[in-house]
């Protein structure tokens, strides 16, 4: 907080007033001992604006492929396995196997891992996610709605 040059009080309001000839920042009540030049114009809290970029980022993720049932299914049927020995080996219900080879239920991280170990099978892939920059000086992330492309390699 800025401190009146005359009498050296902290004060919110600061005003700029001109004596013999100097210009002072002051507090309210000092004013009248000089010309009132004007009122100081706070500096608001602003955020630091980064240069606005036209690149586009690129990111890298692992997505699970679209064929996941397909490719377990295929690999269980290669490996000669049924459902529910599967199942056992992975710890999970026939059922889940089921509606994974469905495509019904999307295994997750844990699942997948454990669905690619087991089989020898990929189930992720790589892709370029390509998003734009950030348009405003905004400390928000990007949502989904800034996914604007997703491309396979
Ligand atoms: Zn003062």
């Amino acid at each position: 907080m800025p401190d009146c040059e005359l009498c050296g009080r902290s004060a919110d309001d600061m005003y700029v007033v001109e004596v013999d000839g100097v210009k002072m920042q002051v507090c309210r009540a000092c004013t009248r001992h000089g010309k009132f030049i004007g009122k100081v114009r706070r500096e608001q809290p602003t955020p630091i604006r980064k240069p606005h970029k036209m690149t586009e980022e690129e990111e890298e993720v692992e997505m699970l492929v679209p064929d996941y049932g397909d490719r377990i299914r295929k690999k269980r049927n290669e490996l000669g396995l049924k459902r529910e020995e599967l199942a056992k080996k992975l710890n999970e219900t026939e059922s889940v196997i089921r509606r994974l080879e469905h495509g019904d239920m999307v295994p997750d991280d844990k699942l997948v891992r454990k669905l690619e170990k087991t089989l020898g099978i990929t189930l992720r892939e790589k892709v370029e996610v390509k998003r734009p920059e950030a348009k405003h000086d905004t400390q928000e992330g990007l949502t989904l709605g800034d996914v604007v492309k997703i491309k396979k390699k």
